[in-house]
């Protein structure tokens, strides 16, 4: 299939995310070639492609961190292409960011005070005063992922599965409409990421969230996506249902570095 130039539709309904020809170069290389799809409200939707393929960079310039050369990138309609981070978080756009964005010294009930906080424009009267600001709604969050017993435990003393839950509660603090996630299971085992994955996705589903991530290992992305897309050399090489992207020839050739791709010794699961 040629993906490259069609516009790749959401599962259905409005498109919450509308990426549309995106491009984005770094010197001579292309690590965003005229990229294109759709994402729905509710829909878990994979980024795979082999390292380097251009698939951070499709992130930072959805999130802000990075201005595109051209296309652009609409949330429910809205064009919010090359806008700041943080005006594109206020749009609804949350992410998950990596370990060092909690802070381990406070509490896991404390970090999601301040990320309510911050959501309610609050952050500067928690300084000071006694710290028991937002702890309903940070206690709730905790709980959506299942750490509600955890609350008043340092974030220092956390294992890694459970800072990554905080990492999600986190996001979700800014009630987003859109959830981005670059590797969000990265250094996890692979029950801990099937775990972190379902959970993501019961709860997206629960709140109509549209998310985009990527993953490394290709049974989480095929057990749990509801779409898939395929990054190889900065375009956009298959998209569809897990099975189809599972069985196009195209993406065993990005990934196994034949014709296509370059050669990263990635593996793809034969059908299960
Ligand atoms: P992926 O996340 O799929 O591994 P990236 O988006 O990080 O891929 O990188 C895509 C391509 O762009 C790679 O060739 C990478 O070396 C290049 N690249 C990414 N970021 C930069 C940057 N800030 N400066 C120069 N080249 C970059
Ligand atoms: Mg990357």
């Amino acid at each position: 299939m040629n993906a490259t130039d069609q516009r790749v539709q959401a599962a259905g309904g409005e498109p919450l995310l509308q990426v549309n020809a995106l491009s984005k170069a770094f010197g001579g290389v292309k690590a965003l070639d005229t990229v294109s799809f759709d994402l729905a409200g509710g829909e878990l939707l994979a980024l795979i492609g082999p390292n380097g393929a251009g698939k951070s960079t499709c992130f930072n310039c959805i999130n802000g961190q990075l201005r595109p050369d051209a296309g652009t990138v609409r949330l429910a309609g809205r064009d919010m292409t090359g806008r700041l981070p943080r005006d594109i978080w206020r749009l609804g756009v949350g992410r998950t960011f990596q370990i060092a964005a909690t802070w381990s010294s406070m509490t896991v009930a404390e970090n999601l005070q301040l990320a309510v906080l911050s959501h309610q424009g609050q952050l500067r009267q928690w300084w000071g005063r006694a710290a028991d600001m937002a702890r309903q709604p940070a206690l709730e969050l905790l709980e959506s992922v299942g750490l509600a017993e955890l609350a008043d435990a340092p974030c220092a003393t956390l294992a890694y599965g459970d800072i990554k839950r905080v990492e999600l509660a986190m996001a979700l603090s800014n009630q987003p409409r859109l959830l981005l996630m670059d590797e969000p299971t990265a250094g996890m085992a692979p029950r801990e990421r099937n775990d972190l994955i379902a959970l993501v996705k019961r709860l997206v589903r629960e709140r109509n969230i549209g998310v985009l991530f990527t993953e490394h290992s290709m049974d989480v992305v095929f057990a749990h996506a509801d779409r898939v897309i395929v990054l190889a050399r900065g375009q956009l090489i298959a998209a569809g249902s897990p099975d189809e992207v599972r069985a196009d020839e195209r993406v065993r050739e990005a990934y196994f570095g034949n014709s296509v791709g370059n050669s990263v010794g990635t593996d793809l699961p034969q059908g299960h």
